[in-house]
């Protein structure tokens, strides 16, 4: 999953960073208005958290002016401005919900994930595909109910893949869920981590469709004795 930062804080923008990497998320930080303007233009994101008091453009235009150009994306506004009539003016604005600074960066994670939940249309925490379970919260995956250790990357993978079960996800979308801007990608990470995946959960569930991409395959379609209890 990847998320904008704006937030012209440096100290604020760096923690908030470090809270989202170490919950799993891919983070592009930017620190003004006309930046994260450019960044929504060029790359796809699944969820904002968004400063309103920004150098160079303020956020609350730059969130009406998302929703009127029809971008859909959850934003979250995280701001210094707490009286009740700014926060009344940032939900009218477009914001998908509201944190207020000094904020505790675990209820800054949760209430990401609860947008990320509540706009992919879940209405469970967890994640299933055939036997796999992925808890996105706890950062756990189980196999036929057993824990598989597996590493932040590698979860991040798998976890783009369970969100579109049996369709072919591209190495591209791959990418971007996985890594942020300016972080270090060797040409054959992606790679890596699906090899990791693949001796971890059977190489049988992953499936490459040469040039187009990666697809998680049901196991309980492969062994009808896999499927989860009804
Ligand atoms: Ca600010």
């Amino acid at each position: 999953m990847r998320v904008l930062l704006v937030e012209d804080d440096a100290m604020i923008g760096r923690a908030v960073r470090q809270g989202l990497k170490n919950a799993g998320f891919a983070v592009d930080w930017v620190q003004d208005g006309r930046a994260a303007e450019l960044s929504m233009a060029q790359a796809g994101y699944d969820l904002v958290v968004l400063d309103l008091g920004l150098p160079r453009q303020d956020g609350r235009s730059l969130l009406v002016q998302w929703r009127r150009q029809g971008l859909a994306v959850p934003v979250l506004v995280a701001t210094a401005r707490d009286a009740v009539a700014d926060r009344i003016d940032g939900l009218e604005a477009g914001a998908d919900d509201y944190l207020t600074k000094p904020f505790d960066l675990a209820e800054l994670v949760a209430r990401v994930r609860a947008l990320l939940r509540r706009s992919g249309g879940q209405t469970t925490l967890l994640l299933h595909a055939g036997d796999i379970t992925l808890d996105p919260t706890r950062r756990e995956v189980q196999l036929a109910g057993a824990p598989v250790e597996l590493s932040a990357r590698e979860m991040a993978v798998l976890e783009v893949l369970m969100q579109h079960p049996g369709a072919v996800v591209s190495r591209e979308r791959i990418e971007q869920s996985v890594y942020g801007w300016g972080e270090e990608i060797a040409s054959n990470a992606v790679d890596v981590h699906l090899h990791n995946l693949r001796r971890k959960l059977g190489a049988e569930r992953i499936r490459n469709v040469r040039g187009v991409g990666y697809r998680l395959i049901d196991a309980s379609l492969i062994d009808p004795s896999r499927a989860p209890p009804p």
